[in-house]
């Protein structure tokens, strides 16, 4: 994916790094929402599969970043300057980037004047969210609360430099997959799953989850497709076994030696490869209704 031309200047950046701001010893007031009202697609699953993919050590990733950093009084810069903490490497860059490409594509896509984008938060190891701590095994996550896609950019520092700089479609995946979480919110649709998943019995409330995150591979699908003229050769590829390798039934394979349909929530690797690809080759999110199928 090429995208080093976007500007990232209005990016509305919330750079926790170095600010102090550790997850860990300094939560900022009341502690934040339980962790299960985050979106997390990422979870230590993602850092797996991203090692999977790519052939990072997980332990590498899982080890040191875990590590709390520790916590000083720091003055808390909350205002979120534009722009500002999207040039600090190339893994901000490119993540900026990224965010900047789905604003411009979902705002085309919404009827006028409807969408405003996220704000995406840069941390390191550990941070602050609107739906509580962020820890780095987590994964990228996107928070309701506060409408943030949140990245460890160790993690992607990671990424970028076993993998060369930006232009990494897999990244931009993920992304844009959080983005599509953004969508959800904007569209009512995340309101409803939850509202529906109060009532619902596990499996119920894990079916809706599954669909959840499958409209959010959908839609990162849309999003590359309403972009085509800046995609690379090998990137539906790249995509397409990124969303195999992170599907439930793999990872399951993986970590547990058995797969559990019933306790899925991301669903399976077929699934998230269809999505995804129906999504590419659709360029439409009318054609992501993945509840009513
Ligand atoms: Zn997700």
């Amino acid at each position: 994916m090429r995208l080093d031309d976007m500007d990232t200047s209005d990016v509305e950046v919330d750079d926790q790094r170095g600010s102090g701001r550790g997850g860990f010893g300094f939560p900022m007031g009341g502690g934040g929402l339980p962790l299960g009202r985050q979106m997390g697609c990422g979870t230590l699953a993602l850092v797996i599969i991203i090692a999977l993919v790519f052939g990072v050590n997980p332990m590498r990733i899982l080890g040191g970043d875990m590590a709390p950093t520790p916590t000083q009084i720091a003055p808390q810069s909350e205002a979120s300057a534009a722009g500002k903490g999207c040039d600090t490497d190339a893994a901000s860059k490119f993540s900026c980037q990224t965010l900047k490409s789905t604003t411009l594509t979902w705002s085309r896509l919404f009827p006028d004047g409807q969408y405003h984008p996220p704000h995406i938060a840069f941390y390191t190891g550990g941070g602050q969210s609107g739906c509580g701590a962020a820890q780095s095994a987590m994964g990228p996550f996107y928070c309701p609360a506060d409408e943030g896609v949140y990245l460890d950019t160790d993690f992607y520092g990671e990424l970028t430099q076993r993998f060369g700089a930006a232009g990494d479609f897999a990244q931009a995946y993920v992304i844009a997959h959080e983005v599509g979480h953004h969508v959800q919110k904007l569209t009512g649709v995340a309101d409803k799953v939850q509202a529906a998943q109060q009532s619902a019995s596990r499996a119920q409330a894990n079916r809706l989850q599954v669909a959840m995150e499958l409209q959010a591979d959908c839609y990162a699908g849309v999003w590359a497709a309403q972009n085509r003229e800046r995609m690379e050769p090998g990137d539906v590829e790249e995509g397409l076994r990124a969303a195999h390798q992170i599907g439930d039934d793999v990872l399951q394979k993986a970590s547990q030696g058995v797969v559990v349909p019933e306790s899925f929530t991301h669903g399976s690797a077929e699934q998230r490869m269809n999505w995804l690809k129906k999504g590419l080759e659709s360029g439409d999110p009318a054609q992501c209704d993945t509840f009513g199928r």
